[in-house]
């Protein structure tokens, strides 16, 4: 019997997904009856005797308190297996310690920047090599694929430009490639999309995010339906050790009994604020899949079911605009991360996205003037007020800028 069946849930049926989250690997503590997973603030385990524990020997490889994240997030991806790490990278490194030196990794070109870095500062050193494609095409991560490509990564939707790809059609070339299909969902959630369901071998979470979704706390996590997968991750996991903290796995836990109450409320405030951008005469474009206008937005509404919090557009006048407004702003906070209950802005070109070359920045839509909204769970009446109060500013920049450019052209 697999970890996860041994406390799956309360009741013999699946459970839908509000319920899970509340109730997946969450019964009553079997010792004191407390009704929320306690924190097991503890680094070993005291053995019955020689020979005989009782399911936990030491806390690297087990806690109870991370057995019921994990087991949460499983359900929510409709998977067999979960694991927690101790951050989205650690789950991401964890992942890619399924390779070998001289193995190939396909992997979209515009994922998270620190997700790059780990790829070509860390794995490339052991001989991983890398080759980085536009995901929206197809044919192009075929193309990609060589005689030692073991692993295809990408984000759906994108980071911080909301691009899609087609997950299912993508796991067909996977599937008869033989490669193993990991997709980042920190975006989307399980809420909106399940990757594993349309094909994907693996998804991984930035916790941070919104699984947690009150910006404080960093964590990872990983899950998969397949059974040798799941083996080989579990034994790295124990191995390398980039775990969480039981304290770490509460404070997810927590986070994670809301998730669809919170996407629910995101999203409503991201339809909204997708909307006055893009009537916005500052802005250039908006990049949100909920819009008619986003050119794969009948991929969006085929492979997921919500369109997520995540709004990013391109404010006219480039980087002296972006950064107008992005210092302007009194409740969009300015800091790196996202899916949390607190607005954030952030300037992807000098924030998030600095550790990858300007060229390839902008070669991947990764401008200058591109600005990135967590839309949290205010009033969206004052985020929009927000927002409005510093846009026209970036306007009269835009027009400074482009005589400028009149100026040095002639
Ligand atoms: C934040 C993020 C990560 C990295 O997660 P950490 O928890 O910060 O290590 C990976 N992928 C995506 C899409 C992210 O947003």
């Amino acid at each position: 019997m697999s970890k996860f069946e041994q406390t799956k849930t309360c009741t013999n049926k699946p459970l839908r997904f509000a319920t899970a989250a509340i109730h997946a690997g969450q019964e009553a503590d079997p010792v004191t009856g407390a009704l929320i997973t306690p924190i097991y603030q503890t680094a070993t385990y005291v053995l019955e005797e020689l020979g005989k524990n009782r399911g936990y020997q030491y806390a690297r490889t087990h806690n109870p308190t991370r057995t019921a994240l994990e087991q949460c997030i499983a359900a929510l991806e409709n998977a067999k297996y979960g694991l927690a790490s101790a951050s989205g990278l650690a789950a991401a490194s964890t992942v890619l310690n399924l390779l070998s030196a001289g193995d190939h990794v396909i992997c979209g070109e515009d994922v998270y920047g620190g997700v790059y870095r780990l790829f070509e500062r860390v794995f490339k050193r052991y001989n991983v090599s890398f080759t980085y494609v536009n995901a929206r095409n197809v044919g192009e991560i075929e193309r990609a694929v060589q005689p030692n490509t073991k692993l295809v990564w990408l984000e759906s939707p994108t980071n911080p430009l909301l691009r899609l790809a087609d997950l299912q059609a993508v796991s067909e070339i996977t599937r008869h490639h033989n490669l193993i299909f990991v997709v980042d969902n920190t975006f989307a959630t399980p809420y909106f999309q399940r990757p594993l369901e349309l094909g994907a071998d693996i998804v991984v979470h930035s916790t941070t995010k919104y699984i947690s979704g009150h910006s404080d706390v960093i964590g990872g996590a990983i899950v998969t339906s397949n059974d040798a997968l799941y083996e080989d991750l579990k034994f790295y996991q124990n191995a390398v050790g980039a775990v969480p903290g039981p304290f770490d796995c509460f404070l997810i836990l927590r986070g994670a009994k809301t998730l669809s109450a919170r996407l629910r409320e995101h999203e409503r405030n991201a339809t909204a604020i997708a909307a006055f951008l893009e009537e916005h005469p500052s802005i250039e474009t908006v990049y949100y899949p909920g819009l008619k206008s986003h050119p794969q937005h009948d991929l969006a509404k085929k492979q997921m079911s919500g369109f997520g919090g995540v709004v990013s557009c391109v404010v006219k006048g480039g980087l002296e605009a972006a950064r107008d407004v992005v210092n302007g702003t009194q409740l969009f906070q300015l800091a790196e991360s996202l899916g949390g209950v607190k607005s954030l802005i952030c300037h992807p070109a000098s924030m998030t996205h600095a550790p990858i070359p300007k060229e390839v920045r902008e070669h991947c839509g990764i401008v200058d003037g591109l600005i990135r909204l967590s839309v949290g769970l205010e009033d969206a009446e004052d985020l929009i007020e927000d927002l409005e109060a510093v846009l026209p500013k970036a306007n009269t920049a835009s027009v400074k800028g482009e005589k400028k450019e009149v100026v040095h052209a002639g």
